[in-house]
């Protein structure tokens, strides 16, 4: 839904500028120096990216989720790193307080987690439980107003830098499933929550995640996202759903501009005699991925419609997020292989965004849980 299609056009103009202007030239020192440039993350506060989809209420823009679909496109034109800091913020750093959290819990974080004063993470991935994730085994015991927390969680995305951290952890160890689940509000600086070492990762350079390690961290029992035992993992999945409409809009924005790369490339360099844009067989790569990267843009903008309009996507979300990560990836490797040698090399963007795109696949929910989600759903409805 878009509530005020002048207003959406003048803040999609100022960041597609944004984008141009400030991230694209810097996309190869962030890539250098494995850090979003301070400056930029100043004026992406400025500019209000941390709080897009935070209801205005908590000093966000609250965007409709067509709206934020359309916003994630513009903003997957530059490298995903970029978007990860503050998508983190909106999405599955603060969703979980906005959707479950008490009045209490959303009054205390919400307004500086919108104004990227805090940062956030999303701690549900251990060594052992990934994709299985209610099997996860970091426990929270409860002794007198306070849970006592242990376990490691994994691939946490903002684990360096994050201020407040939604954590998955198990109070019901007689419950080995879901239910006994339950998601805590951490402060970074409590005592007992260890950060490990950056992990070295394929791409995505700038966007940093680490092991969180929790030894006897002791969370006040007020910190239970809704104040309820048990809840934790329901939470999660509701965080996820839109998490993933989020994702695919990032991998139809990055499939667009891995599009304009070849295309701009294909007409520059001469094979032949002439253009590589004339040979029919580069015809054919820039064709498919002009179509499959419109193809993802119809399916991103349509479930985020029917979200708006109060429908349960869970189904399509997990459609949009298995096609559009793995679309993205064959489009970055055409893009590859239309600048040829080139393409292989640090200069060229499209050497970084091949890496870059294969993230997409895996996380939040990887492309086979996706295709489970979706088929078991199928099921689910005709039974
Ligand atoms: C850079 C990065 C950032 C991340 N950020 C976060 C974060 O912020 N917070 C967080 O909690 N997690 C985060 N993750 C973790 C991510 O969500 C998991 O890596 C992902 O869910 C897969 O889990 P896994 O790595 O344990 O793989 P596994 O679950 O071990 O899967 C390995 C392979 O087996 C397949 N597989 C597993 N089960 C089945 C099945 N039942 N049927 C068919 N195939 C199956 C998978 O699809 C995959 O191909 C991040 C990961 C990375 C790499």
């Amino acid at each position: 839904m878009i509530r005020d299609p002048e207003l959406l056009d003048q803040l999609i103009d100022t960041i597609s500028r944004f984008v141009r202007e400030r991230l694209i030239p810097n996309e190869a020192r962030l890539a250098e120096e494995d850090a979003v440039p301070p400056e930029l993350l100043e004026e992406m506060k400025e500019m209000g990216l941390f709080g897009l989809s935070i209801p205005e209420e908590f000093g966000g823009l609250g965007l409709t989720m067509e709206e934020e679909a359309l916003v994630a496109m513009e903003i997957g034109k530059t490298s995903p790193a970029f978007r990860s800091v503050f998508g983190t913020n909106n999405g599955i750093g603060a969703q979980g307080i906005l959707i479950d959290g008490t009045p209490e819990q959303k009054a205390r974080y919400v307004p500086r987690l919108a104004t990227g004063e805090l940062l956030s993470s999303f701690c549900l991935t251990e060594p052992d439980s990934g994709s299985d994730a209610a099997s996860l085994r970091t426990t929270a015991v409860r002794d007198g107003d306070h849970y006592v927390l242990n376990g490691t969680k994994r691939f946490i995305t903002n684990g360096p830098e994050a201020d407040i951290f939604t954590v998955m952890a198990r109070t019901d160890p007689s419950n080995k499933g879901a239910g006994g689940i339950t998601a805590f509000i951490v402060e970074g600086d409590t005592p007992g929550l260890k950060r490990g070492p950056a992990d070295k990762k394929m791409g995505q350079k700038g966007a940093h995640t680490c092991d969180i390690i929790f030894e006897d961290c002791r969370v006040p029992a007020e910190n239970i996202i809704g104040g309820r035992e048990g809840q934790g993992f329901k939470t999660a999945m509701k965080v996820l759903d839109r998490g993933r409409l989020h994702i695919s809009a990032v991998c139809v924005g990055v499939a667009e501009r891995l599009v304009e790369e070849s295309l701009n490339y294909a007409i520059e360099r001469k094979q032949f005699g002439m253009p590589l844009a004339d040979h029919q067989l580069v015809q054919a790569m820039l064709a498919d991925s002009k179509t499959e990267a419109y193809a993802g843009r119809c399916m991103v903008l349509d479930a985020a419609r029917r979200k708006d309009a109060g429908e349960n996507v869970s189904t399509l979300a997990s459609c949009c997020k298995l096609f559009c990560a793995e679309m993205v990836g064959r489009v970055a490797d055409r893009a590859v292989q239309v600048h040829g040698g080139a393409g292989y090399i640090a200069e060229y963007a499209v050497e970084r965004f091949y890496r870059d795109v294969r993230l997409f696949r895996i996380y939040e929910g990887t492309t086979q849980i996706q295709q489970l989600v979706i088929a078991r759903n199928m099921v689910r409805e005709v039974s």
